[in-house]
Protein backbone atom coordinates (compact mmCIF):
# COMPACT_ATOMS: atom_id res chain seq x y z
CA UNK A 1 0.00 0.00 0.00
CA UNK A 2 1.03 3.38 -0.51
CA UNK A 3 2.54 5.46 1.98
CA UNK A 4 1.85 8.87 1.90
CA UNK A 5 2.92 10.64 5.33
CA UNK A 6 4.06 13.91 6.33
CA UNK A 7 7.52 12.38 7.62
CA UNK A 8 7.28 15.55 9.92
CA UNK A 9 11.04 15.37 12.57
CA UNK A 10 9.45 15.25 15.84
CA UNK A 11 11.24 18.21 17.39
CA UNK A 12 10.31 19.62 20.75
CA UNK A 13 8.24 22.50 18.77
CA UNK A 14 6.08 19.64 17.12
CA UNK A 15 5.65 17.82 20.52
CA UNK A 16 4.46 20.72 22.02
CA UNK A 17 2.46 21.84 19.20
CA UNK A 18 0.64 18.30 19.64
CA UNK A 19 0.62 18.92 23.33
CA UNK A 20 -0.93 22.13 23.24
CA UNK A 21 -3.77 20.22 20.67
CA UNK A 22 -4.73 17.77 22.94
CA UNK A 23 -5.40 20.11 25.55
CA UNK A 24 -6.79 23.20 23.96
CA UNK A 25 -8.90 20.87 21.35
CA UNK A 26 -9.28 17.63 23.08
CA UNK A 27 -9.77 18.11 25.77
CA UNK A 28 -11.01 21.74 25.60
CA UNK A 29 -9.29 22.42 28.85
CA UNK A 30 -11.28 25.34 30.40
CA UNK A 31 -9.98 28.46 33.14
CA UNK A 32 -10.68 27.10 36.52
CA UNK A 33 -10.96 23.65 35.83
CA UNK A 34 -9.03 20.50 37.05
CA UNK A 35 -7.36 18.14 35.14
CA UNK A 36 -6.05 14.52 35.63
CA UNK A 37 -4.03 13.19 33.52
CA UNK A 38 -3.20 9.69 32.91
CA UNK A 39 0.60 8.77 31.49
CA UNK A 40 3.08 5.84 31.33
CA UNK A 41 5.56 7.08 33.79
CA UNK A 42 8.67 6.59 30.67
CA UNK A 43 6.66 9.54 29.30
CA UNK A 44 7.61 12.13 31.68
CA UNK A 45 8.68 14.74 29.41
CA UNK A 46 5.02 15.04 27.30
CA UNK A 47 3.65 14.74 30.57
CA UNK A 48 5.82 18.29 31.42
CA UNK A 49 4.30 19.44 28.44
CA UNK A 50 0.79 18.66 28.66
CA UNK A 51 0.66 19.68 32.22
CA UNK A 52 2.15 23.06 31.26
CA UNK A 53 0.01 23.56 28.00
CA UNK A 54 -3.09 22.60 30.52
CA UNK A 55 -1.87 25.61 33.39
CA UNK A 56 -1.55 27.98 29.98
CA UNK A 57 -5.07 26.77 29.09
CA UNK A 58 -6.03 28.31 32.45
CA UNK A 59 -6.17 24.62 34.63
CA UNK A 60 -6.76 25.21 38.30
CA UNK A 61 -4.61 22.61 39.17
CA UNK A 62 -3.55 19.07 37.30
CA UNK A 63 -2.99 16.00 38.83
CA UNK A 64 -1.41 13.10 37.48
CA UNK A 65 -2.09 9.07 37.36
CA UNK A 66 1.15 7.54 36.67
CA UNK A 67 1.23 4.10 34.82
CA UNK A 68 3.22 1.52 34.41
CA UNK A 69 3.22 -1.37 32.08
CA UNK A 70 6.17 -3.60 33.51
CA UNK A 71 4.30 -3.02 37.27
CA UNK A 72 1.20 -3.95 36.39
CA UNK A 73 2.37 -6.78 34.90
CA UNK A 74 4.46 -8.02 38.15
CA UNK A 75 0.89 -7.30 40.25
CA UNK A 76 -0.61 -9.83 37.75
CA UNK A 77 1.66 -12.36 38.29
CA UNK A 78 2.61 -12.01 41.59
CA UNK A 79 -0.23 -10.98 43.84
CA UNK A 80 -3.17 -12.96 44.79
CA UNK A 81 -6.44 -12.64 42.27
CA UNK A 82 -8.67 -10.97 45.52
CA UNK A 83 -6.19 -8.64 46.22
CA UNK A 84 -5.77 -6.73 43.09
CA UNK A 85 -9.71 -7.38 42.82
CA UNK A 86 -10.27 -5.31 45.53
CA UNK A 87 -11.00 -1.25 45.38
CA UNK A 88 -9.24 0.69 48.86
CA UNK A 89 -10.76 2.85 50.59
CA UNK A 90 -8.72 5.90 49.65
CA UNK A 91 -9.54 4.44 45.98
CA UNK A 92 -13.13 5.21 46.37
CA UNK A 93 -13.14 8.25 47.92
CA UNK A 94 -10.75 9.37 45.23
CA UNK A 95 -13.19 8.53 42.36
CA UNK A 96 -15.71 10.51 44.67
CA UNK A 97 -14.28 13.37 44.70
CA UNK A 98 -14.34 13.33 40.63
CA UNK A 99 -18.41 13.62 40.90
CA UNK A 100 -17.74 17.37 42.86
CA UNK A 101 -14.34 18.46 40.96
CA UNK A 102 -15.56 17.14 37.17
CA UNK A 103 -12.41 16.98 36.31
CA UNK A 104 -11.03 16.84 32.55
CA UNK A 105 -9.90 13.80 31.86
CA UNK A 106 -6.57 13.28 29.59
CA UNK A 107 -5.20 10.12 28.45
CA UNK A 108 -2.34 9.39 27.09
CA UNK A 109 -1.59 5.70 25.30
CA UNK A 110 2.29 4.38 24.58
CA UNK A 111 2.05 1.17 25.73
CA UNK A 112 3.35 -1.94 24.50
CA UNK A 113 0.25 -4.16 23.30
CA UNK A 114 2.54 -7.34 24.45
CA UNK A 115 2.37 -5.77 27.90
CA UNK A 116 -0.23 -8.54 29.18
CA UNK A 117 0.66 -11.18 27.03
CA UNK A 118 1.16 -14.45 29.09
CA UNK A 119 -0.71 -13.18 31.69
CA UNK A 120 -4.09 -15.29 32.54
CA UNK A 121 -6.94 -13.76 30.77
CA UNK A 122 -9.56 -14.97 33.06
CA UNK A 123 -7.31 -13.05 35.65
CA UNK A 124 -7.35 -9.66 33.79
CA UNK A 125 -10.76 -9.84 33.48
CA UNK A 126 -12.36 -10.81 36.62
CA UNK A 127 -10.24 -8.29 38.50
CA UNK A 128 -11.11 -5.73 35.82
CA UNK A 129 -14.70 -6.72 35.76
CA UNK A 130 -14.85 -6.83 39.93
CA UNK A 131 -12.89 -3.08 40.31
CA UNK A 132 -15.09 -1.73 37.76
CA UNK A 133 -18.50 -3.04 39.31
CA UNK A 134 -17.06 -0.81 42.94
CA UNK A 135 -15.92 2.05 40.54
CA UNK A 136 -18.50 2.10 37.34
CA UNK A 137 -21.07 3.80 39.98
CA UNK A 138 -18.27 7.10 40.10
CA UNK A 139 -17.62 6.72 36.64
CA UNK A 140 -21.71 6.72 35.32
CA UNK A 141 -21.92 9.77 37.90
CA UNK A 142 -19.67 11.88 36.08
CA UNK A 143 -20.38 10.74 32.47
CA UNK A 144 -21.63 13.53 30.01
CA UNK A 145 -20.74 16.25 32.78
CA UNK A 146 -17.47 16.12 32.28
CA UNK A 147 -14.40 16.78 28.77
CA UNK A 148 -12.17 13.89 28.34
CA UNK A 149 -9.85 12.83 25.72
CA UNK A 150 -7.48 9.97 24.55
CA UNK A 151 -4.20 10.74 22.64
CA UNK A 152 -1.65 8.82 21.89
CA UNK A 153 2.57 9.06 21.78
CA UNK A 154 4.90 6.62 20.52
CA UNK A 155 7.08 4.43 22.64
CA UNK A 156 9.65 2.58 22.02
CA UNK A 157 7.55 -1.44 22.36
CA UNK A 158 4.71 -0.23 20.60
CA UNK A 159 6.78 0.85 17.59
CA UNK A 160 9.14 -2.39 17.58
CA UNK A 161 5.54 -4.43 17.43
CA UNK A 162 4.84 -2.54 14.82
CA UNK A 163 7.70 -2.94 12.94
CA UNK A 164 8.93 -5.84 14.15
CA UNK A 165 11.94 -5.81 11.12
CA UNK A 166 13.08 -2.31 11.74
CA UNK A 167 15.75 -0.75 14.52
CA UNK A 168 14.42 0.87 17.61
CA UNK A 169 15.10 4.20 15.99
CA UNK A 170 13.57 3.62 13.01
CA UNK A 171 10.66 2.39 13.94
CA UNK A 172 10.29 4.88 16.92
CA UNK A 173 10.65 7.97 13.78
CA UNK A 174 7.68 5.26 11.54
CA UNK A 175 5.35 5.36 14.52
CA UNK A 176 5.87 8.91 15.17
CA UNK A 177 5.43 9.88 11.48
CA UNK A 178 1.84 8.02 11.61
CA UNK A 179 0.44 9.41 14.80
CA UNK A 180 1.22 13.19 13.82
CA UNK A 181 -0.01 12.39 10.14
CA UNK A 182 -3.44 10.85 12.08
CA UNK A 183 -3.67 13.79 14.32
CA UNK A 184 -3.34 16.26 11.63
CA UNK A 185 0.45 17.89 12.65
CA UNK A 186 2.23 18.12 10.23
CA UNK A 187 5.09 20.78 11.89
CA UNK A 188 3.87 23.74 9.15
CA UNK A 189 -0.18 24.42 9.15
CA UNK A 190 -2.30 24.96 12.57
CA UNK A 191 -3.50 21.39 13.25
CA UNK A 192 -6.68 23.49 15.49
CA UNK A 193 -7.57 24.42 11.78
CA UNK A 194 -7.05 21.10 10.29
CA UNK A 195 -9.26 19.43 13.23
CA UNK A 196 -12.10 22.35 12.73
CA UNK A 197 -12.66 21.30 8.92
CA UNK A 198 -12.67 17.54 10.27
CA UNK A 199 -15.00 17.58 12.64
CA UNK A 200 -17.20 19.75 10.47
CA UNK A 201 -17.17 17.36 7.95
CA UNK A 202 -18.05 14.38 10.24
CA UNK A 203 -20.73 16.60 11.78
CA UNK A 204 -22.43 17.16 8.33
CA UNK A 205 -22.35 13.37 7.54
CA UNK A 206 -24.39 12.53 11.22
CA UNK A 207 -26.65 14.79 10.89
CA UNK A 208 -27.55 13.45 7.75
CA UNK A 209 -27.73 9.84 8.31
CA UNK A 210 -29.58 10.93 11.96
CA UNK A 211 -32.14 13.27 9.21
CA UNK A 212 -32.74 10.01 7.03
CA UNK A 213 -34.14 7.53 9.83
CA UNK A 214 -33.10 4.69 8.45
CA UNK A 215 -34.19 1.20 9.61
CA UNK A 216 -31.55 -1.14 7.99
CA UNK A 217 -28.59 -0.75 6.57
CA UNK A 218 -27.23 -3.46 4.39
CA UNK A 219 -23.72 -4.37 3.46
CA UNK A 220 -22.12 -5.51 0.41
CA UNK A 221 -18.67 -6.26 -1.12
CA UNK A 222 -17.34 -8.91 -3.22
CA UNK A 223 -15.18 -10.54 -0.72
CA UNK A 224 -18.20 -12.11 0.66
CA UNK A 225 -20.14 -9.71 2.77
CA UNK A 226 -23.29 -9.41 2.65
CA UNK A 227 -25.58 -8.22 6.19
CA UNK A 228 -28.30 -6.50 7.28
CA UNK A 229 -28.65 -5.19 10.39
CA UNK A 230 -31.92 -3.17 12.37
CA UNK A 231 -31.09 0.32 13.97
CA UNK A 232 -32.72 1.54 16.60
CA UNK A 233 -35.84 3.87 16.08
CA UNK A 234 -34.48 7.35 17.33
CA UNK A 235 -31.01 5.94 18.25
CA UNK A 236 -28.04 8.87 17.12
CA UNK A 237 -25.22 8.54 14.71
CA UNK A 238 -22.23 10.48 16.63
CA UNK A 239 -18.52 11.25 15.75
CA UNK A 240 -15.60 13.63 16.84
CA UNK A 241 -17.25 16.22 18.87
CA UNK A 242 -19.24 15.61 22.24
CA UNK A 243 -20.45 18.69 24.21
CA UNK A 244 -19.96 18.30 28.06
CA UNK A 245 -23.67 18.52 29.41
CA UNK A 246 -22.60 20.31 32.45
CA UNK A 247 -21.01 23.46 30.91
CA UNK A 248 -21.61 23.15 27.14
CA UNK A 249 -18.44 22.98 26.77
CA UNK A 250 -17.56 20.52 23.70
CA UNK A 251 -14.44 18.17 23.16
CA UNK A 252 -13.49 15.14 21.25
CA UNK A 253 -12.84 12.16 23.16
CA UNK A 254 -10.48 10.44 20.40
CA UNK A 255 -7.62 11.58 18.90
CA UNK A 256 -7.69 10.46 15.77
CA UNK A 257 -10.96 10.26 14.67
CA UNK A 258 -12.34 8.90 11.73
CA UNK A 259 -15.37 7.09 12.24
CA UNK A 260 -19.31 8.09 12.91
CA UNK A 261 -21.19 5.72 14.76
CA UNK A 262 -24.17 4.04 16.61
CA UNK A 263 -25.53 0.84 18.48
CA UNK A 264 -27.63 -1.17 16.12
CA UNK A 265 -30.43 -3.00 17.15
CA UNK A 266 -29.01 -5.66 19.39
CA UNK A 267 -30.17 -9.19 18.25
CA UNK A 268 -31.63 -7.59 14.86
CA UNK A 269 -29.38 -8.38 12.04
CA UNK A 270 -28.73 -11.02 9.23
CA UNK A 271 -25.96 -12.47 7.31
CA UNK A 272 -22.10 -12.79 7.23
CA UNK A 273 -19.67 -10.24 7.42
CA UNK A 274 -15.85 -10.52 6.21
CA UNK A 275 -13.14 -9.32 7.87
CA UNK A 276 -10.85 -7.20 6.27
CA UNK A 277 -7.88 -6.13 8.92
CA UNK A 278 -6.63 -8.56 11.20
CA UNK A 279 -8.02 -8.50 14.47
CA UNK A 280 -5.50 -8.29 17.99
CA UNK A 281 -7.33 -9.57 21.32
CA UNK A 282 -5.75 -10.19 24.40
CA UNK A 283 -2.11 -10.35 22.99
CA UNK A 284 -3.05 -12.75 20.09
CA UNK A 285 -4.10 -12.29 16.24
CA UNK A 286 -7.29 -13.58 14.30
CA UNK A 287 -6.68 -13.36 10.54
CA UNK A 288 -8.69 -14.00 7.61
CA UNK A 289 -11.73 -14.18 9.34
CA UNK A 290 -15.68 -14.47 8.69
CA UNK A 291 -18.72 -14.26 11.01
CA UNK A 292 -22.26 -16.01 10.24
CA UNK A 293 -25.71 -13.96 11.63
CA UNK A 294 -28.56 -15.57 12.16
CA UNK A 295 -31.23 -13.83 14.00
CA UNK A 296 -29.26 -11.14 15.38
CA UNK A 297 -26.38 -13.78 17.14
CA UNK A 298 -23.11 -15.04 15.30
CA UNK A 299 -23.81 -18.32 14.51
CA UNK A 300 -20.60 -19.47 13.34
CA UNK A 301 -17.06 -18.39 12.22
CA UNK A 302 -14.18 -19.20 10.02
CA UNK A 303 -10.82 -17.78 10.93
CA UNK A 304 -7.91 -19.08 8.75
CA UNK A 305 -5.91 -17.70 12.05
CA UNK A 306 -6.73 -18.15 15.65
CA UNK A 307 -10.45 -19.96 15.15
CA UNK A 308 -10.21 -21.13 18.97
CA UNK A 309 -9.68 -17.31 20.11
CA UNK A 310 -12.63 -16.11 18.11
CA UNK A 311 -14.88 -18.91 19.55
CA UNK A 312 -14.00 -18.01 22.59
CA UNK A 313 -14.29 -14.38 22.26
CA UNK A 314 -17.79 -15.25 21.19
CA UNK A 315 -18.65 -16.92 24.49
CA UNK A 316 -17.55 -14.73 26.66
CA UNK A 317 -20.93 -14.00 28.36
CA UNK A 318 -24.53 -14.29 26.79
CA UNK A 319 -24.55 -11.36 24.51
CA UNK A 320 -20.65 -11.05 23.35
CA UNK A 321 -22.14 -12.92 20.22
CA UNK A 322 -24.11 -9.85 19.30
CA UNK A 323 -23.02 -6.48 17.82
CA UNK A 324 -22.83 -3.37 19.83
CA UNK A 325 -21.77 -0.67 17.30
CA UNK A 326 -21.43 -0.23 13.88
CA UNK A 327 -19.50 2.65 11.94
CA UNK A 328 -18.68 4.00 9.37
CA UNK A 329 -15.45 5.32 8.39
CA UNK A 330 -14.34 5.98 4.33
CA UNK A 331 -11.35 4.36 3.31
CA UNK A 332 -9.23 7.49 2.50
CA UNK A 333 -9.10 7.59 6.03
CA UNK A 334 -5.30 8.82 7.21
CA UNK A 335 -5.15 5.68 9.09
CA UNK A 336 -5.66 3.22 6.38
CA UNK A 337 -3.20 5.26 4.29
CA UNK A 338 -1.03 4.63 7.28
CA UNK A 339 -1.16 0.74 5.66
CA UNK A 340 -0.33 -0.91 8.92
CA UNK A 341 -1.83 -2.64 12.39
CA UNK A 342 -1.53 -0.48 15.27
CA UNK A 343 -2.46 -3.18 17.81
CA UNK A 344 -4.52 -0.31 19.20
CA UNK A 345 -8.04 0.22 18.69
CA UNK A 346 -7.37 4.11 18.97
CA UNK A 347 -6.24 3.77 16.05
CA UNK A 348 -6.75 0.62 14.40
CA UNK A 349 -10.75 1.24 14.49
CA UNK A 350 -10.81 4.64 12.40
CA UNK A 351 -9.03 2.59 9.42
CA UNK A 352 -12.49 1.54 8.24
CA UNK A 353 -15.92 0.64 8.68
CA UNK A 354 -16.02 -1.71 11.42
CA UNK A 355 -18.34 -3.17 13.70
CA UNK A 356 -18.00 -4.37 17.68
CA UNK A 357 -19.23 -7.37 18.95
CA UNK A 358 -20.08 -6.89 22.90
CA UNK A 359 -21.53 -4.13 24.90
CA UNK A 360 -23.16 -0.74 23.11
CA UNK A 361 -23.74 3.07 23.63
CA UNK A 362 -26.38 3.97 25.84
CA UNK A 363 -25.43 7.69 24.92
CA UNK A 364 -26.70 7.30 21.61
CA UNK A 365 -30.37 6.86 23.20
CA UNK A 366 -31.78 10.30 22.99
CA UNK A 367 -32.07 10.23 27.06
CA UNK A 368 -28.99 7.99 27.14
CA UNK A 369 -27.43 9.48 29.68
CA UNK A 370 -30.16 9.17 32.79
CA UNK A 371 -31.21 5.12 31.49
CA UNK A 372 -28.97 2.61 33.42
CA UNK A 373 -27.74 -0.02 31.32
CA UNK A 374 -30.51 -2.29 32.19
CA UNK A 375 -32.88 -0.02 30.88
CA UNK A 376 -30.71 0.97 27.34
CA UNK A 377 -30.35 -3.00 27.28
CA UNK A 378 -34.48 -3.34 27.11
CA UNK A 379 -34.91 -0.86 24.02
CA UNK A 380 -31.56 -2.20 22.19
CA UNK A 381 -28.33 -1.44 23.32
CA UNK A 382 -26.46 -4.73 23.73
CA UNK A 383 -24.49 -5.30 26.99
CA UNK A 384 -21.50 -7.36 27.51
CA UNK A 385 -18.18 -7.46 29.14
CA UNK A 386 -16.35 -7.31 25.92
CA UNK A 387 -16.16 -4.77 23.35
CA UNK A 388 -14.29 -6.30 20.13
CA UNK A 389 -13.98 -3.74 16.73
CA UNK A 390 -13.44 -5.45 14.07
CA UNK A 391 -12.87 -3.88 10.32
CA UNK A 392 -14.86 -5.07 7.64
CA UNK A 393 -14.19 -1.98 4.87
CA UNK A 394 -13.02 -2.81 1.70
CA UNK A 395 -12.45 -0.80 -1.66
CA UNK A 396 -15.72 -2.08 -2.96
CA UNK A 397 -17.66 -2.07 0.21
CA UNK A 398 -20.97 -0.76 -0.48
CA UNK A 399 -23.99 0.61 2.38
CA UNK A 400 -27.59 0.62 1.25
CA UNK A 401 -29.72 2.50 4.08
CA UNK A 402 -33.09 1.05 3.90
CA UNK A 403 -36.41 3.36 5.15
CA UNK A 404 -38.95 2.32 7.37
CA UNK A 405 -41.26 2.18 3.36
CA UNK A 406 -38.56 -0.06 1.97
CA UNK A 407 -37.17 2.60 -0.14
CA UNK A 408 -32.80 2.33 -0.32
CA UNK A 409 -30.68 5.42 -0.08
CA UNK A 410 -26.73 4.33 -1.27
CA UNK A 411 -24.71 5.16 2.05
CA UNK A 412 -21.34 3.64 1.16
CA UNK A 413 -20.11 2.93 -2.62
CA UNK A 414 -16.43 2.04 -3.37
CA UNK A 415 -15.50 1.98 -0.21
CA UNK A 416 -16.43 5.54 0.70
CA UNK A 417 -19.19 8.08 1.18
CA UNK A 418 -21.88 7.41 -1.59
ZN1 LIG B 1 -15.81 2.34 16.71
Amino acid sequence: MERNLFAVKVTQDVLREYARLIVRFGANVQPGQTVLLYIAAEQSAFAAMITEECYLAGAKKVNLEWQCDSISRLHFRYAAQDVLAEVAEWEESKAGRMIEELPCRIFIESEDPDAMAGISPEKLSAVHRSRAGVLKPYLDAIEGKHQWTIAAIASEKWAMKCFPGETAERAMEKLWDAILMTVRVDGVSDPAKAWQAHTAFIEKKADWLNAQGFRYLHYKSANGTDFTTELIPGARWEGAATVNTHNGVSYIPNMPTEEIFTSPLAGSCEGTLVATKPLSWNSQLIENFSIQFKNGRAVSCKAEKGQELLEKMLRMDDCSDMLGEAALVPKESPVNRCGFLFFETLFDENACCHVALGAGFKEVLPDGDSLTVAEAQARGVNDSVIHVDFMIGSDDLAIDGIRPDGSRVPVFRDGTWA
